[in-house]
């Protein structure tokens, strides 16, 4: 899909949020959504995602949503940081399939990283297991509070 196209009520994320799929939760209000990265690229990878848009990348969003997402995404790098003890967070977000956009609806990752350790290949990963995905939003809720 390029930069262009309606938003697909279908997409993952937004059965994440209509409750219809899985999700490991971190942290949820009225505007926007943290779970855990199914298929992470590194220990810890998540994804903050707006609730209210029906943006499908940076391009689409308002800015206000932006703003909201950006709040959102700061506050929860600082409680990953906390919990999971990272040596760097990266922040990234890919608009349009030919830059790695694989799910149309605006969001951003977040994605702890450790002095010598590679980072995994997006979109490339396998699937985490749940316990530990739990694990470690179970570390990032506490470290929010
Ligand atoms: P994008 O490629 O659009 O920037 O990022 C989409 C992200 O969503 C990818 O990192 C991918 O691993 C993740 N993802 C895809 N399907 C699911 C899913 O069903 N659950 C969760 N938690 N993450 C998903």
């Amino acid at each position: 899909m390029s930069l262009d196209g309606p938003y697909d009520d279908a997409n993952i994320f937004a059965k994440i949020i209509r409750g219809e799929a899985p999700a490991v939760k971190v942290f949820e209000d009225a505007d926007v959504l943290a779970f855990m990265d199914v298929f992470p690229q590194s220990p810890g990878h998540m994804l903050v995602i707006s609730k209210t848009s029906k943006a499908r990348n940076l391009l689409d969003a308002e800015p206000e949503t932006l703003a909201t997402l950006i709040a959102a995404a700061q506050k929860l790098a600082r409680a990953q940081r906390a919990a999971l003890k990272p040596d760097g967070i990266v922040m990234t977000q890919f608009n349009g399939a030919p830059a790695g956009q694989t799910v149309f609806h605006l969001h951003i990752h977040l994605i702890p990283r450790w002095d010598g350790v590679a980072l995994g290949r997006h979109g490339a990963g396998g699937m985490a297991d749940i316990g530990e995905l739990t694990k470690q939003a179970e570390q990032i809720k506490a470290a929010l509070a």
